[in-house]
């Protein structure tokens, strides 16, 4: 089998990449046949899952902000980002008919909310082109020789390419079929593959899960799916707004953030876990010590929530509703007036501190309520990390194929002539809000406009 370009991975980039080859080719007048291997058995099955099945498809900043959110050489992605740009991407979809809606923070969806909308759409534009699609056709070895590429896939086919793009993705939630083999193939041949790790990924606090079970696959890897503790179960579902969050390692300041705090099955996530949860799996896998610390009042100064908490204190004791209550049940009602109700059997049970028992004889037993802890732990409330969840429920891979072994201005290889790369198999990745996709469709552009470019010249296939 053989055609002009081969797409290896009709993910994101992918797809774009072979649209954007195709679209190249007809525009030039040249007759390429531009075909994607993609061995699941649709494509985008990544795109179906993202921004929980809505799609975040990208974020309509200009590139100074939108670049402020690439975590790793922003600059490489500059040339790809103007050769198509996050106004580009929208206009493209609503040109092949998908309706987009921009929200809160620049985020663009397709106004259907639906992901298959934009997996449909990126099809037909493909199609539209005459781009080949062959599902079910996984890609497990290649090499090169002075004709171009030759590709042998696990159904016994073998195909043959004078270009070649490489499109599989990073590592994360393998079930859509990214297991990182461009990685492998990358490394086969002598291109620099930086080291791995998942991103935008919960953290899980020490003492969250039954057993800390730490599994091998990858260090300090907490499973997801491993049972939850008391503590777990009691923060388990619990939403926070408007909290600030500071990131310590090795107990230096290494980060903060303001904003919502999700704890989940896995830990702590929601939009500012993820967003330090990079520099935060980084350090663990380096054998750092990682901690989080949770400002429950951020603006109000510690003494200011210390004399609010004794002022409160002071209401509920008086009270008459309070009357024979017990010591603990009043410090339930006063930590009912400085948080969210399902919060308090959590933030009771992680900071224990905040009542003393004191043992007068046997059967007498005083229960001191610590108002200045009280306020401490709301300003500063601590969690050491034990692990992360790993590649089965993070958002993306960091690491990955050299960023120095690869031409930013056409996204091919410097080494290997003719072979491209684009999307996260790369050593780029972003926050989240549809930064990724959107970095994804800008590479994927660039390398299959390239890859059209460079066969311009060059003698059709036989
Ligand atoms: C739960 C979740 C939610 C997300 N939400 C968002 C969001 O809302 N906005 C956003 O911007 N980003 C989001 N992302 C990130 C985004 O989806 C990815 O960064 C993006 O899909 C990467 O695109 P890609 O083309 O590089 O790789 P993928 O989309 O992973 O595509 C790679 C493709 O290659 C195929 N493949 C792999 N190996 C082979 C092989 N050997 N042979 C043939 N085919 C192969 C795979 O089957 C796959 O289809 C989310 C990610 C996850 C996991």
């Amino acid at each position: 089998m053989r055609a002009d370009i081969i797409v290896i991975g009709g993910g994101a980039s992918g797809l774009m990449a072979a649209y954007a080859a195709a679209r190249r080719a007809a525009d030039q007048g040249m007759a390429l046949q531009v075909t994607v291997l993609e061995k699941m058995p649709r494509p985008g099955r990544k795109i179906m899952i993202t921004g929980k099945g809505r799609c975040n498809f990208t974020n309509v900043k200009d590139w100074n902000e939108f670049s402020q959110h690439i975590s790793s050489k922003a600059s490489f992605v500059k040339s790809a980002f103007h050769n198509l740009t996050s106004r580009d991407v929208l206009d493209f979809f609503e040109s092949f008919g998908m309706k987009t809606v921009v929200e809160r923070g620049d985020r663009a969806f397709p106004a259907s909310y639906h992901a298959s909308d934009v997996v449909d759409t990126l099809v037909s534009a493909c199609h539209s082109v005459g781009v080949k699609i062959e599902t079910e056709c996984e890609v497990s070895t290649l090499s090169r020789d002075n004709k171009g590429f030759s590709l042998s896939c696990t159904d016994g086919r073998s195909w043959n390419c004078r270009s070649l793009i490489i499109a599989t993705g990073g590592l994360s939630y393998p079930g859509t079929g990214s297991t990182g083999d461009g990685y492998r193939w990358a490394g086969e041949m002598g291109i620099k593959v930086t080291p791995l790790f998942p991103s935008l990924t919960a953290l899980v606090p020490a003492g969250y899960k039954a057993d800390d079970g730490i599994i091998s696959s990858f260090p300090h890897h907490i499973d997801r799916q491993s049972p939850l503790s008391g503590i777990g179960e009691a923060l388990c579902g619990v939403q926070l707004k408007n909290v600030a969050v500071q990131l310590y390692i090795d107990t230096m300041e290494a980060g903060n953030e303001f904003g919502d705090v999700d704890f989940t099955d896995g830990g702590i996530e929601g939009p500012v876990g993820f967003r330090l949860s990079r520099k935060a799996v980084k350090a663990l896998v380096n054998g750092s010590k990682v901690a989080l610390s949770l400002d429950l009042k951020p603006g109000v100064p510690l003494a200011d929530v210390t004399a609010r908490v004794k002022e409160l204190w002071t209401e509920v004791d008086k009270d008459p509703r309070s009357r024979g209550l017990r010591e603990k049940e009043k410090c339930r009602i006063l930590l009912g007036k400085l948080m969210p109700w399902d919060l308090i059997p959590g933030f009771t049970a992680t900071n224990p501190d905040i009542i003393t028992l004191e043992r007068k004889g046997r059967q007498d037993t005083k229960v001191w309520i610590n108002l200045p802890t009280i306020a401490k732990c709301l300003k500063d409330w601590k969690f050491d990390i034990a692990g992360l969840v790993g590649y089965e429920r993070a958002v993306v891979t960091a690491g990955g194929v050299s960023t120095d072994e690869i031409i930013p201005k056409s996204m091919e290889s410097r080494t290997v002539p003719g072979l491209y790369f684009c999307g996260e198999v790369m050593d780029v990745d972003s926050d989240t809000g549809g930064y990724n996709l959107q970095t994804a469709f800008s590479t994927g552009a660039l390398a299959g406009r390239s890859a059209a470019d460079a066969l311009k010249d060059q003698s059709p296939a036989e």
